[in-house]
């Protein structure tokens, strides 16, 4: 027998598409959506404005089923973090950080990273599969579900496990659809995209999705960066800066958010403040100092507070918007490039990461 076409796979045109095929009308589209993700039903006798025929057609060959919250860790500032299993021993992390206005929920892209950005721990589990659009999607509609009406989803940051441009179509499709109507209906703004600098994707993206992008900067000269995030070395600051102008440039978009990590002794100095305003010269920027969270083996050092607020200042007086990501939840590991799931890497990275032994950093 054929497996069940999971429907959580498809976004607002991919369900239209699929009406359309069986020879119904591609509003049904919208009604299933509604269905789905604003009614929270799953069982199709129940969608009363469906068919009898439809409704017996998709019970028989179709599904909607979410990935499973196995585990969920509250930390003491109330940031949560959930385990959700993926299958075949594999298990990724999404993180709900409550502030005053709002909830934001940090999603992953793919189980485990195929970049080996030396100080995320993510990038240490090495890499096993892209994540589908169901399970992209699924960890809103399951975080929702959890959350209840109390606590809304209201941001999503595509800042968990995995590189979302190297997964692309499944990424904007699941982007695509909690920005649609009858979904989650997130605004564009409330949904970012992080990047370690996937240029060739990053050019692409402004045709098919709308938005918000930040950039996992991290040094402000190709030695450095080709060390800290070695996708420099193949993408190098020259070309990432004219694809981050470029998509500043176009709609009623005003800036990049820049991620730098703030790691002590390497990329914090007054020279690397003022290395990083001429790189940003020509960009429309706002930049996010993230202090280094800390991991088990990690052999970096998070900057002093003395010298992040120094860096900070730099930046600051000469007209940049910059803040210092606040760590949350970092008592039960769910703070930035804490995320490590559970993966069965495919890449065998662990094993070279042995034999390099610990001089790759610091
Ligand atoms: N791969 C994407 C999405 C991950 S986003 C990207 O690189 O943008 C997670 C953010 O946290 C990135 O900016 C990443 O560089 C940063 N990060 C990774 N490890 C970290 C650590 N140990 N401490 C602080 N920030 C870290």
């Amino acid at each position: 027998m054929q497996s069940p076409i999971n429907l959580l796979d498809f976004d607002r045109k991919g369900l239209a598409d699929f009406f359309l095929k069986m020879g119904e009308k591609p509003f049904r589209a919208t009604q299933l959506l509604k269905w789905i993700y604003q009614e929270n039903v799953t069982d199709f006798e129940q969608m009363t404005n469906l068919s009898k025929p439809l409704r017996s057609y998709l019970k028989d060959h179709c599904t909607i089923t979410a990935p499973e919250i196995l585990i969920e860790q509250i930390a003491s500032d109330g940031t949560i973090k959930w385990v959700v299993e993926m299958g075949l021993g594999n298990r990724i992390e999404s993180v709900f950080i409550p502030e005053e206005k709002r909830g934001t929920l940090c999603v992953s892209s793919q189980i485990g990273c195929a970049l080996a950005c030396t100080f995320c721990s993510t990038a240490q589990q090495g890499f096993n599969r892209n994540l589908s659009v169901a399970e992209i999607i699924g960890q809103l509609y399951v975080a929702q579900r959890r959350l209840g009406t109390s606590k809304k989803i209201t941001n999503v940051v595509m800042m968990g496990m995995g590189e979302p441009l190297l997964n692309f179509d499944n990424v904007v499709a699941a982007m695509n659809l909690m920005m649609d109507d009858f979904t989650f209906g997130l605004s564009k703004r409330r949904v970012t995209i992080s990047t370690s600098g996937v240029v060739p994707a990053m050019n692409r993206l402004h045709e098919v999705c709308d938005v918000s992008m930040a950039v996992s900067l991290h040094a402000a000269n190709d030695e450095l960066r080709n060390e800290l995030v070695p996708i420099n070395q193949k993408y190098p600051l020259k070309e990432l800066m004219a694809a981050c102008k470029d998509y500043a440039s176009i709609g009623p978009r005003k800036h990049i958010t820049f991620e730098y990590v703030m790691l002590d002794g390497i990329n914090d100095s007054v020279q690397d403040a003022h290395a990083l305003l001429k790189l940003l010269k020509n960009v429309p920027a706002k930049i996010n100092l993230i202090p280094f969270n800390p991991f088990p083996d990690s052999n970096y050092r998070c900057s002093s507070r003395q010298t992040i607020s120094r860096f900070k200042d730099i930046l600051y007086k000469a007209g940049i918007i910059t803040t210092i990501r606040k760590t949350r939840g970092d008592d039960i590991d769910a703070a930035c490039g804490q995320l490590v799931g559970k993966v069965k890497d495919k890449s065998r990275r662990h094993l070279k990461l042995q034999a390099l032994g610990s001089s790759h950093a610091a």
